[in-house]
């Protein structure tokens, strides 16, 4: 059965700040490719059902063992001989350095922007064995494969190891997972607690698996593992404001499906400037890589920025349906990264009202990233020309005009939960899921004139942005 690759997100945690701060200040202006390469959106499903191991093939076992010495062992097994070992996941050519074959007669090459395992003299295998480097590495529209925490504990990404025998493709989306690790730690897959080993079948995007002896701890709506080395302030924010923010959205958006999520927040206090946060399938994570977090938080702007950024990732997870996620393609994506921010804008304005000064200020600061970023392209070509960042901050402005414009046409019945829910709801009962089936509605609950406006500012390079941008919040 093809199974589709459904679609969710990863980005810098920085994202959104660093949108206004690249449009600001010279220094980060120097950033801005990286930065856009940082942000990203990739495929998931909502659920992860988890057939039996026993009972499912697959064509490409994967074992991986972590030694008491942190030496991370990955066993390829194949149900049948392979010429070589694709992977499903190819953000860049970094397994070529940081995956070490055991035997002298593998290598893993990199050719046409893909990576392969294979052997030097080209006969076929059903068995490879890999020494893993498990230090964190940004990879450019990818999740992390390692996110180390502070007291040597780590989360390693399963979807960085999915292989398939010759060449992936959408029917390859079983994998057997077992995984070994040293007396006196602990794995935890899905929200569940294990010693020794155990093994699990994984699909879609994968999961983040933690593997250290941090226990986790079970609060009304997360499971989390948060990072004993993390300032207080983090930790603070992170025990408090998440599950504030889970319970405002769900409010708004209904519970979550499935099991209870679980919260990673991983620290390591490293020479580099990189962090990255994101979500899947009941799992939402972040990562700090960089040695001056404890500086960072003595400054409101930051702290205001973090709980920005929980706001957006917390978001995400609500926007999902029984099925999978409810956006589109990667172009596609201001339909769920402007949502993420606009809501984060509504829910600081609600629970965080001293926010608003920084609220405004950032919204004007995504105008003019909008404006300037719309001259060059139109929105659906900014993915593929690195500029990302636009989908959040054109997205804003684009969500935050519906919202409104429900709200004057309802006269304050209605809004973009509203809004949200019943895109959710025709999805669920088979409508197409993206952003046709999301304007039809707008539609219903505004206008055709708003529409017109949205798509011919999604789809078209404009000469003048600020015009059309202005009239999305009035004449309705
Ligand atoms: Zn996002």
């Amino acid at each position: 059965m093809a199974n589709k690759r459904l679609s969710d997100l990863i980005e810098s945690y920085y994202s959104s700040l660093l949108v206004q701060i690249t449009t600001y200040t010279h220094y980060f202006s120097l950033k801005l490719p990286e930065i856009n390469l940082k942000l990203f959106q990739i495929a998931l499903l909502l659920f992860i059902n988890f057939p039996l191991y026993a009972e499912t093939t697959s064509e490409v076992d994967i074992s991986i063992t972590k030694s008491i010495e942190n030496t991370w062992t990955l066993i390829y097994q194949m149900s049948r001989p392979a010429n070589r070992l694709s992977f499903v996941r190819n953000p860049d050519n970094s397994r070529v350095e940081r995956w070490k074959p055991i035997s002298p007669d593998f290598e893993i090459v990199f050719e046409e922007g893909k990576e392969y395992l294979n052997k030097k003299d080209g006969s076929s295998f059903e068995h490879a064995e890999l020494m893993l480097t498990p230090t964190y590495k940004h990879l450019s529209k990818d999740y992390a494969p390692f996110s180390p925490y502070s007291d040597s504990g780590v989360l390693i990404y399963t979807g960085r190891l999915f292989a398939c025998i010759d060449m992936c493709t959408e029917d390859v989306n079983d994998w057997r997972v077992s995984m070994n690790i040293p007396l006196g730690e602990h794995l935890i897959v899905n929200g569940k607690v294990y010693t020794n080993s155990t093994n699990w079948v994984d699909r879609d995007d994968g999961m983040n698996i933690y593997v250290g002896r941090q226990k986790p701890i079970e609060t009304d709506s997360v499971i989390a593992v948060i990072d004993s080395g993390l300032p207080e302030e983090i930790k603070l924010s992170l025990s408090a404001d998440i599950p504030k923010l889970m319970v405002y959205f769900q409010e708004r958006l209904g519970k979550l499906n499935g099991v209870k999520p679980t919260l990673f927040a991983s620290y390591a206090k490293v020479d580099d400037r990189s962090s990255q946060g994101g979500t899947l399938p009941n799992q939402i994570f972040m990562h700090w890589n960089l040695n001056d977090l404890d500086a960072k938080v003595k400054d409101t702007k930051f702290i205001n920025q973090t709980t920005w950024f929980f706001a957006h990732e917390v978001a995400h997870l609500y926007q999902r349906s029984k099925f999978g996620v409810l956006y589109g393609e990667p172009n596609q994506s201001w339909l769920h990264e402007g949502n993420a921010d606009w809501l984060a804008a509504l829910a600081l304005l609600d629970l965080y009202p001293k926010t608003e000064e920084y609220i405004t200020e950032k919204v004007g600061r995504f105008k003019k990233h909008c404006v300037d970023g719309l001259k060059e392209l139109s929105l659906i070509e900014a993915t593929n020309e690195g500029q990302f960042g636009l989908y959040y901050t054109c997205g804003l402005l684009i969500h935050r005009a519906i919202d409104h414009a429900v709200q004057k046409k309802s006269n304050g019945l209605k809004n973009i939960y509203s809004l949200w829910n019943e895109f959710r709801q025709k999805v669920e009962h088979g409508d197409e899921k993206g952003p046709e089936t999301f304007l039809t509605l707008v539609e219903q609950y505004t206008s055709k004139e708003l529409v017109i406006r949205i798509k011919k500012l999604v789809e078209t390079k404009l000469s003048s942005p600020e015009d059309i941008l202005n009239r999305l919040s009035i004449d309705q």
